[in-house]
């Protein structure tokens, strides 16, 4: 059985107490919240949000790229977020890498190279890239600046939350 299959049976028993189905499309909190992908922070839950609270958009590094942005302009544009927050981590996968060695490794080991990824975005310090994020955001000429936008690292020994002060 593959995972697929084992997701497909824990939805059916999700299904049975589905109680959801009358939230409103815009999130309730009026919060958007971008974050890194890593498997191990289920932000929901660290941050003591449920269904129908935020918008999450998760991508490897909790980056501002051009999808991100995209996501952040959608969610205050058309489903009126007022609040955006970013969120890295310790012990991050692209903390590990760096760009040029990534891609490298990529087109020896697939034979191949490739145009698309364009970036991805390794970085070595954590708090100087939630910095970049932010700024990245702040000031992106289709997102008011009246949205507060703050970054903060997440400890994944300690589960604690730490902002990243301008
Ligand atoms: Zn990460």
């Amino acid at each position: 059985m593959s995972v697929a299959d084992e997701l497909l049976k824990a939805n059916a028993e999700f299904v049975k107490n589905f109680n959801l189905g009358d939230l409103e499309v815009r999130p309730r909190r009026r919060l958007a919240v971008l974050a890194c992908m890593d498997s191990r922070i289920l932000f929901e839950r660290c941050l003591g949000l449920h269904p129908g609270d935020a918008h999450m958009i998760r991508n490897a590094g909790g980056i501002a790229t051009d999808d991100a942005l995209r996501s952040l302009i959608v969610s205050h544009h058309l489903l009126d977020t007022q609040e955006f927050i970013i969120i890295n981590h310790t012990d991050c996968g692209l903390l590990k890498v760096q760009e040029y060695a990534l891609r490298a490794h990529l087109t020896t080991k697939m034979g191949a190279i490739a145009s698309e990824p364009a970036h991805f975005y390794a970085f070595d310090d954590l708090e100087a890239n939630v910095r970049e994020q932010v700024h990245k955001v702040k000031s992106h000429p289709w997102i008011p600046k009246h949205i507060p936008v703050r970054g903060f690292i997440y400890d994944v020994r300690t589960g604690k939350l730490n902002e990243v002060k301008n």
